[in-house]
């Protein structure tokens, strides 16, 4: 694309585009005649017919033509013009909160209107809130479109017309010139799927034909398919070359020192798995190397991954460098802590902990001791990328439960042991095994190891469905538990967006558990008690001082307590399946059989019903996530609200499901064949800016 291109035209060449226009349509990352073509609908409105009011639907927008029955202001709470409207067929209400008393005035009964909007079901029949309205003298007036109208995603003080007609516009003056936008997938690809070109597609999604639905659309056409298509390839394609450019910094060579490594594992009061072995050996050949490891273990919850890691961090001291291990909670980082201490007893190296809590001269003194070296280990949570911290050394970066971390906070710890030319190994572990169709469009730019293999004696945890209204049982199951010695966990699910009515409804479970229990001690932690206060509570419980531990999802990671064999987990259905698991795997530490009672809320869903019994059937993290992924689909499996990371412009991990396998094939296709395209397919899917700010 030369300079003169017609697709090089700043937007500001466009009629009715100019001034803050301008600077808003740079804010969607709108710069010129080429952005917006890659501009895509993220809907479409159908103006093409006059619909009956009888045969309207919640939840879709719809055209109708009608007259006013009557128009009134009402006072009942918010005040506002409701006006009632009828056609042959049925009655509509149409609502506006804002209003003028021309408008008001306007809207007398018997007056014909054309009106547009979302239709809603009202607590007296269907309404429209703030229709698009226009008074006409004939049902002729009512003008219908061809074709659906698209709807464009927006920025603040942006009008949906003017993105419009600077899209329409765009799109004229692209089709009208000769240029013609390059193809950059592979021909034999676009054949294989019956793919139309890019002109094509990108036409039909701007200005849809007469006659096709949004549904289609939206679904299934292939102008979408498509674009969804280019746009995954663009994100592996991204995450390789990241993985390329990562690959060409130095690193320290961690070369492993066997009078060290004897040492530590003698030291262990178990022997490794094969599959702990084989990691390691994984890690040893990546971190001699003096190119940075970037390597994920997964592996199932208590399949031994911290030890793993530790070995890697050996590593790392015995070639005089330090190693930070992050971890996503407090509890975790303070549970690694622990173990660290111990696996590092005979090694002389002092331990530096730091979380976001620590404050004043104790903060200090753990910031001098990691900026002059005297600490080698450092464990710690998100702290560990502020500002302040300066490393000596460091020669690894260890993070434990990655979905937890986006990508950026990944980066952002690695860019801080960064000097002139060299970058510290990063070892990255999760429990959350991901299906490998995931896996390798979200972790392309990683290299995978997986411990496949419980540690052995572990006794599969028994796992039950039990109605909540069958509560009593449960609570003097708990006692006898207890009266045997044992100790158990009581985890409260509810609604995962707010923090503080989960912490709330496990107050209350506490106390209505106390008051059920007298001879019962109870402890309880959730997410908004202080650091202290939790650690304190823990370790109460891990000293079995306490008999049963209340707690919210917090204690997903992190808690080790082999004397607690009983978990209840009040209202699963509210949780992933993966999540369940991770929970589950508290519980199944210990020598004796362990047990998981599920306390769901009746009447369950099917596919509630159908979630929980794959909990019951199986204990294998993998088997598990290959069900979530089918139950739940991709999007909402991966978290992708939480973590930012997959956010895609118009491809849709649900709907695109079945282009997934192809992706990776496709991605190396055009690196074989088309290296030259790779960084103008990376720039029209995800920008030309990496946005790494956000930590
Ligand atoms: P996760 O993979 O879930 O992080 P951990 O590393 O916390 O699991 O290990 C779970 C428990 O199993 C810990 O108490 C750990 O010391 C112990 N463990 C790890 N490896 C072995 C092994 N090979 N044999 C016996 N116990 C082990
Ligand atoms: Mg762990």
């Amino acid at each position: 694309m030369d300079a003169f291109s017609i697709l090089n035209q700043p937007v500001v060449s466009l009629k009715g585009i100019g001034g803050q226009s301008v600077t808003r349509l740079e804010k969607l990352d709108i710069r010129t005649i080429y952005d917006l073509l890659f501009h895509l609908p993220l809907r479409y409105e159908d103006r093409t017919r006059i619909q009956n009011i009888s045969q309207l639907r919640a939840g879709e927008s719809a055209l109708v033509c009608a007259r006013v029955i009557s128009c009134s202001i009402s006072h009942h709470g918010r005040r506002l013009l409701n006006c009632q409207v009828s056609d042959e067929t049925g009655l509509l209400n149409l609502r506006f909160f804002h209003f003028t008393a021309k408008q008001h005035n306007s809207l007398t009964a018997g007056t014909l209107i054309s009106c547009f909007g979302d239709i809603k079901e009202g607590y007296s029949g269907f309404e429209i809130i703030h229709p698009e309205y226009k008074i006409i003298q004939s049902a002729e007036q009512c003008i219908t479109q061809d074709s659906l109208t698209a709807i464009y995603p927006l920025t603040e003080g942006l009008r949906q017309s003017t993105l419009r007609k600077a899209s329409s516009q765009a799109l004229e003056l692209y089709n009208a010139s000769s240029e013609e936008l390059p193809d950059l997938l592979p021909k034999a690809l676009l054949n294989h799927y019956n793919f139309p070109s890019l002109n094509n597609a990108l036409n039909t999604l701007h200005t849809p034909e007469v006659g096709v639905s949004s549904n289609n659309l939206l679904g299934t056409n292939p102008a979408l398919k498509r674009l969804a298509f280019e746009e995954l390839i663009a994100h592996q394609l991204s995450q390789l070359q990241r993985k390329t450019s990562e690959k060409q910094w130095q690193a320290p060579k961690l070369i492993d020192q066997p009078e060290h490594s004897q040492q530590f594992f003698d030291a262990l009061s178990f022997k490794l798995t094969q599959a702990q072995q084989r990691v390691i050996q994984e890690i040893a050949v990546d971190c001699a190397k003096n190119s940075p490891m970037l390597r994920l273990i997964q592996g199932d919850v208590g399949s031994g991954k911290t030890v793993v890691s530790a070995y890697a961090a050996l590593l790392a001291l015995s070639n005089q460098h330090q190693v930070a291990i992050m971890a996503p909670t407090e509890l975790l980082a303070e549970q690694h802590r622990r173990n660290f201490s111990l696996w590092f007893k005979g090694f002389n190296t002092q331990i530096a902990y730091l979380t976001g809590q620590l404050k004043g001269k104790k903060r200090t003194r753990v910031l001098t001791d990691i900026a002059d070296g005297t600490a080698g280990i450092i464990i710690g949570t998100h702290a560990l990328f502020q500002d302040a911290v300066n490393f000596s050394r460091l020669g690894l970066i260890i993070i434990d439960e990655q979905h937890r971390f986006g990508v950026n906070q990944r980066m952002a710890l690695r860019d801080k042991g960064q000097t002139k030319n060299s970058k510290p190994h990063q070892l990255i572990m999760t429990a959350t095994p991901i299906p490998r169709t995931l896996a390798m469009l979200n972790y392309a730019d990683l290299d995978i190891s997986v411990i496949d293999e419980l540690p052995p004696g572990r006794i599969p945890v028994i796992t039950r469905a039990i109605p909540s209204d069958r509560r009593d049982e449960v609570i003097a199951k708990i006692n006898a538990w207890v009266a045997q010695g044992h100790q158990a966990y009581w985890v409260c699910t509810l609604i995962e967006e707010s923090e503080v009515l989960q912490c709330e409804a496990a107050e209350e479970s506490a106390q209505y558990l106390s008051a059920a229990l007298p001879n019962i001690r109870i402890g309880l932690v959730h997410g908004r008690m202080k650091a202290a206060e939790k650690e304190q509570v823990m370790l109460a419980f891990k000293q079995h001082e306490l008999d049963l531990l209340v707690a919210t999802t917090v204690i997903e990671v992190g808690v080790d307590v082999p004397n607690s064999s009983l978990m209840i987990i009040e209202n699963p259905e509210r949780l992933g399946l993966s999540q369940l698991h991770q929970l589950r795997g508290r519980v199944g530490r210990g020598t004796e059989d362990s047990y998981c009672l599920l306390m769901y809320k009746a009447p369950l869903s099917n596919t509630s019903r159908e979630r929980l019994n794959i909990l019951r059937e199986t204990t294998d993290g993998f088997i598990i996530a290959e069900k979530d992924l089918e139950l739940r689909g991709p999007g909402e499996m991966m978290g992708t609200k939480q973590t930012g990371q997959m956010q895609f412009k118009i491809a849709n991990l649900e709907r695109d499901e079945n282009l997934l396998a192809s992706v990776s094939k496709a991605a190396a296709l055009i690196q074989k064949d088309h290296p030259e395209n790779i960084q103008t397919l990376v720039n029209r899917w995800l920008g030309t800016t990496t946005k790494y700010a956000e930590v």
